[in-house]
């Protein structure tokens, strides 16, 4: 063996709370979903392309954004992953069971791709096109983040 220490090893569990703003438009995004069940987005006044969720600048232009936009609860399946592969969900600190689809999903009457769960797991089932419809939680559950939209469904082929 090298001529190394040996060092000393302490184990045990480290509580980390904190919190994370989203900002402005990141806080009336959350809102509208939670007070409404309604997706917001932001127009760009320059390359006028509707972004979701809306941010403070339009990376393309370097514009500034202001100008919020109702959308759909709808969108179309542009890809989509059929995920195996176990991980800690940095929303809840669990483990996710597995499989589950992640969608990237165009939402109707914006520009961009907006992410999250498709409630199909049989990628044979699946197929790029496909309209989906977000499913919300229960109004009395609702705690204004990103898990108050539970998935995205498909309504059709
Ligand atoms: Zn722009």
């Amino acid at each position: 063996m090298e001529n190394r220490e040996l060092l000393t090893l302490n184990s045990g569990d480290l509580a980390m709370p904190y919190e994370w703003s989203v900002g402005l438009y990141g806080s009336r995004f959350f809102q509208e979903i939670r007070e409404k069940r309604r997706f917001l987005g932001i127009r760009c006044p320059k390359c006028q392309k509707v972004l979701v969720p809306p941010r403070r600048i339009c990376g393309p232009c370097f514009q500034k954004l202001d100008e919020l936009v109702e959308l759909s609860d709808q969108g179309t399946i542009k890809a989509f992953s059929v995920v195996n592969y176990p991980f800690i969900d940095p929303a809840t600190g669990k483990q996710r069971p597995i499989p589950y689809t992640y969608g990237y999903i165009n939402l109707d009457g914006s520009d961009n791709i907006f992410s999250h769960l498709i409630n199909e797991i049989d990628e044979s089932k699946i197929k790029v096109g496909m309209k989906v419809k977000a499913v919300f939680k229960d109004p009395a559950d609702m705690e204004g983040n990103i898990q108050d939209i539970r998935y995205f469904e498909i309504v059709s082929k």
